[in-house]
């Protein structure tokens, strides 16, 4: 019997299954200082491990291991890591996916010249590529998706010396297909990539110093000092180097499907995200919430931190008053990506608290950025009863999620998904809510002015091919997955 694990994205599939933040500097006497500080500005997209890369001379040198930012980087080492030019990376790898030895930048050896790679995404066709390259020869020491690209580069007999790499590196990303952002690195330059489809997040800034950064997201500019200068397009490659920038476009094909979960979970409120404020975005799908779904209440209350511009957005469009209902322990890492059920029920407990004198006695609306699994949204409402609320009316500010991620974010399977075993009435329930209600895909799109998104968790609607096997086939046919 075929296991529908197989098809989410965290227990099999093609490639790693990784969340992860991505920075990177030309030009800067202070680089790893620099990148250090970018890397702790992107540490929500990942705990796991981290590390930095950078160039001295022609020599790449690295530090990376297992753990946060401040865990992983001291005074003393970090002072080892010498040079102008750096890139680092902050890791997040499902069950299966974890190990040392993923832990980016990953550094390259080859004749023409050595280079590492950070990267963040999912390559779709990973297998696929594997196999090919297996049969030219190549050896694989990782499961990261950054060894097949680096392979493909490197396999190019085409191109083979320095001043060539770029033309290596545009039919190896016309070869991969998936979700993509990543930063190659030689001692001389950083080529900033993009998914022709924009699924990943990546940005450019300028520090006052005159040298560039490159990062996930743009809050890694704010912390560093640089200025938001553009977003690398999708399907482009941005070339830096002594000569400033240029832009090389590896497909023609254009999309701006960027990931609407970047929008209403994964990044941080400060950050712009293709010219949108995330704050702003998700205050407006709350003000959208409460027209779609009013609820006759006393106060509204937001589940920290995610969720809480979108509560905002619900108090001012509906009048009913804001408050802070729900307290978080800043210590604990998000439930949402730890790697086990277990550990995920264990860390609600550990990080939420509701405060009493707050809810007590009150109807209260609770509102949320979504729905996963349910366990957290039924201890959440749990917490709050057992605190005194009378009611408790759950409010998701993005559709019900029905559908598993392919482009490396943790979803979970159909399995888990709550929302995709169980109707509107049924998932009230479990979560034991006096009323529920989700936004409408519509007013998601409505909220950051969007014409695309890549909403396929909601709607299975992939913006790629998803390379499937014939059993996964079957799988795809039995649950109405739409493949492009
Ligand atoms: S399927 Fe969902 S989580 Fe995955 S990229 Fe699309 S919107 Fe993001």
């Amino acid at each position: 019997m075929i296991s529908n694990k197989k098809i989410g994205t965290n227990n099999g599939g093609e490639g790693l299954h990784e969340e992860c933040g991505v920075f990177g500097i030309y030009g800067s006497p202070d680089a790893t200082n620099i990148t250090y500080y970018g890397l702790h500005a992107l540490q929500h997209r990942g705990q796991e491990g981290c590390g930095i890369v950078s160039a001295e001379g022609d020599r790449l040198q690295y530090i990376k291991g297992p753990g946060l930012v401040n865990g992983v980087f001291n005074e003393e080492n970090i002072q080892t890591l010498k040079g102008s030019i750096a890139i680092g990376q902050v890791l997040y790898t499902t069950a299966g996916g974890g190990g040392v030895e993923n832990i980016q930048p990953i550094v390259f050896r080859h004749s023409t010249g050595d280079f590492a790679i950070s990267y963040n995404g999912n390559i779709v066709n990973s297998r696929r590529l594997k196999k090919y390259l297996e049969s030219k020869g190549s050896l694989f020491l990782t499961t990261s998706d950054c060894e097949i690209i680096a392979n493909l580069i490197k396999k190019d007999v085409n191109h083979q010396g320095p001043q060539d790499r770029i033309h290596a590196i545009m039919d190896a990303l016309n070869m991969v297909e998936g979700a993509f952002a990543f930063l190659i690195m030689t001692s001389k330059r950083i080529y900033a990539c993009r998914d022709k489809h924009g699924l990943k997040p990546l940005s450019l800034g300028r520090m006052e110093d005159g040298s560039w950064v490159v990062a996930s997201e743009t809050c890694a500019f704010e912390v560093v000092g640089a200025e938001f200068v553009r977003d690398v397009e999708p399907g482009e490659i941005v070339t830096i180097d002594h000569h400033g920038i240029r832009s090389n476009h590896f497909s023609a094909f254009k999309h701006h499907k960027m990931c609407s979960m970047e929008y209403i979970y994964f990044a941080r409120p400060d950050s712009d995200i293709d010219g949108c404020n995330v704050h702003a975005f998700r205050k407006e799908s709350g003000r959208l919430l409460y027209r779609e779904a009013p609820a006759d209440a006393d106060i509204v209350i937001g589940v920290p931190d995610s969720s809480l511009s979108a509560a905002i957005g619900y108090a001012e469009e509906s009048g009913i008053p804001y408050e802070m209902g729900l307290v978080k322990s800043k210590y604990v890492a998000r439930t949402f990506i730890q790697p086990s059920q277990s550990m995920r029920e264990k860390g609600v407990r550990m990080k939420l608290s509701a405060v009493s004198s707050i809810v007590k006695g009150k109807r209260v609306v609770m509102v949320d950025d979504s729905i996963v699994r349910g366990t957290t949204s039924a201890r959440i409402v749990r917490l709050l009863k057992e605190a005194g609320a009378t009611e408790v009316h759950v409010r998701i500010a993005s559709p019900p999620m029905r559908h598993p991620c392919f482009y490396g974010v943790d979803t979970s399977t159909y399995e888990e998904l709550i929302s995709a075993n169980y109707n509107l009435e049924q998932v009230r329930e479990k979560i034991e809510a006096t009323s529920l209600a989700f936004l409408s895909a519509e007013s998601l799109m409505k909220a950051g002015r969007r014409q695309e998104l890549c909403m396929a968790c909601f709607d299975g609607n992939y913006p790629t091919d998803l390379y499937q096997t014939d059993e996964e086939e079957s799988l795809y046919k039995r649950y109405k997955i739409k493949v492009k």
